[in-house]
């Protein structure tokens, strides 16, 4: 069966509905949403259905069919669960012309309901022609993924700018390639990021034919290394970008779906290990931008937290630079997750610290007394370096020897290894174990709970030099 897709206007027409049970409540949540004047056929109705008949915005005939007829309907839809109910119902509309649908009989249907991603006014039908509705579920799926939530107020935007721009460029190739820049570029960027104004004062800059400083700089939390960790956004901006700029935490995995056209930049520690100094980082977001490129400015976990995004995006702003920041999943949350040890728990921790053990930082003097609080969790981010001085500091401020502790190396790849110990051991048991940076320390009861939860995580090495008191 080869189907014709259409999309009905529907607007103040009647629709009769003949059920009064959930799927016909869905049905009829659908045409109300099209506009049309719908009326139910029921003895009874759904609490959904009454709450909308209350309102006055169904119309209920209470009774069933084909003792209350049908009017004169221009679409019916039968979901009743009496079989001979449905095929009267549809004998009845096909000898009449009307169209109708069966909930799931399409044998009795003379039109089927498409799977549909809602992007209004922008509407993505999917039929698989009533051969597997599981499988046209999966590609609205991909298709819902695909699509930023807000390609709506796109579509809106462009009915918005049709006349003026059809106004301003004559030309039709001119005007279409003009479209396709707009509709692909930073002006696009910003409708959907929720700033129209920004987008409507570019889109009047272009028309007016001066030229735009069209740059601009994506900063982009890219998640502690699985790349499933993306977000869209993340993802749609690194499928847009010119230019790359990531560094150490970044896995080829993730970099792999950068768009393969975009120069790619390595900022991150060399061999020599001496990273790019952050000046020149900021010096060069700024060329790249300013030379009109869209510049992907891309970091491991999330650009806030301990990954100097804020000194980037300062820089930018002081220079006039348009800029957004897309937030990832930091390393705590990801390790966190992968290594089966909550960061809070009711029972063994009601706050949680996140800091940096970097030895420069941690010179600046760290106020150990708030971090040996009882019921705490620490997170510590580049902690491997001082991991002996900051267990022993802890201890000496008031933690026990034996307070649990954890190690988790590059969390959330394949490569992840976690080290499990006390505070007195963890030193010895991770350099036993000679784990690699990145690495993340966790300190708390909490990582008491990985014996029990870890068959959710990853297949991964584990060094457990820890037993717990009577395990
Ligand atoms: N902005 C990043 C942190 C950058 S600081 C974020 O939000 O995650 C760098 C430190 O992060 C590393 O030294 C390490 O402590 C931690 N880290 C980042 N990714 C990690 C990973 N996959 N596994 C373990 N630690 C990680």
């Amino acid at each position: 069966m080869s189907y014709y897709p259409v999309f009905l206007n529907l607007d103040a027409q009647p629709c009769t509905v003949i059920g009064g049970g959930s799927v016909a409540a869905r049905k009829v949540e659908g045409l109300l949403d099209a506009g049309a004047a719908v009326e139910v056929i029921a003895p009874r109705l759904h609490p959904a259905l009454a709450a909308l008949h209350t309102a006055g915005r169904i119309r209920w005939r209470a009774g069933t069919y084909p003792e209350l007829a049908l009017d004169a309907p221009v679409l019916v839809i039968a979901a009743t669960d009496d079989a001979a109910v449905n095929r009267a119902v549809s004998a009845n509309c096909r000898a009449r012309r009307i169209p109708v649908n069966v909930a799931d009989a399409p044998e009795l249907c003379s039109f089927i309901l498409p799977a549909v991603v809602d992007r209004s006014p922008i509407k993505i039908a999917i039929s698989s022609a009533g051969t597997s509705p599981i499988l046209a579920r999966r590609i609205k799926a991909r298709i819902e993924a695909e699509l930023p939530a807000r390609y709506g107020a796109l579509a809106r935007f462009a009915e918005r700018w049709r006349t003026p721009v059809r106004e301003a460029v004559p030309d039709p190739a001119a005007r279409r390639r003009l479209w396709e820049e707009t509709l692909d570029g930073p002006i696009a960027e910003r409708v959907l990021d929720g700033r129209e104004s920004q987008a409507d004062a570019l889109m009047q800059t272009a028309l007016a034919g001066t030229s735009p400083a069209r740059g601009e700089v994506y900063l982009v939390g890219a998640g502690p290394g699985d790349p499933d960790l993306l977000t869209f956004r993340a993802l749609r901006l690194m499928q847009q970008a010119d230019v790359v700029l990531y560094d150490r935490l970044v896995t080829p995995a993730i970099l792999d779906l950068v768009r393969k056209e975009a120069e790619r930049i390595y900022v991150g520690k060399a061999r020599s290990h001496h990273a790019v100094p952050q000046e020149e980082i900021n010096a060069r977001l700024i060329a790249l931008a300013r030379a009109g490129r869209r510049v992907l400015r891309l970091k491991g976990g999330d650009p806030f937290i301990f990954g100097r995004g804020g000194e980037e995006i300062d820089q930018l702003a002081a220079q006039g630079i348009p800029f957004q920041v897309v937030p990832g999943i930091t390393a705590a949350s990801g390790c966190a997750a992968y290594a089966g040890i909550p960061l809070t728990h009711r029972d063994h921790a009601h706050s949680c610290v996140f800091l940096t053990g970097h030895p420069k930082d941690a010179a600046l003097g760290v106020d150990w007394r708030t971090l040996t609080q009882p019921m705490q969790t620490l997170v510590i981010y580049m902690g491997l370096q001082g991991l002996a001085s900051i267990c022993a500091a802890l201890i000496a401020h008031g933690l026990a020897p034996s307070h649990p502790a954890a190690v988790i190396q590059q969390g959330s790849t394949s490569a992840q290894r976690v080290v499990v110990s006390d505070l007195a051991h963890l030193a010895d048991a991770v350099s036993t174990a000679a784990l690699k940076a990145p690495t993340l320390v966790i300190v708390g009861e909490v990582v008491r709970l990985r014996e029990r939860l870890r068959w959710f995580g990853l297949e991964e090495q584990s060094e457990n030099a820890f037993t717990a008191p009577g395990a």
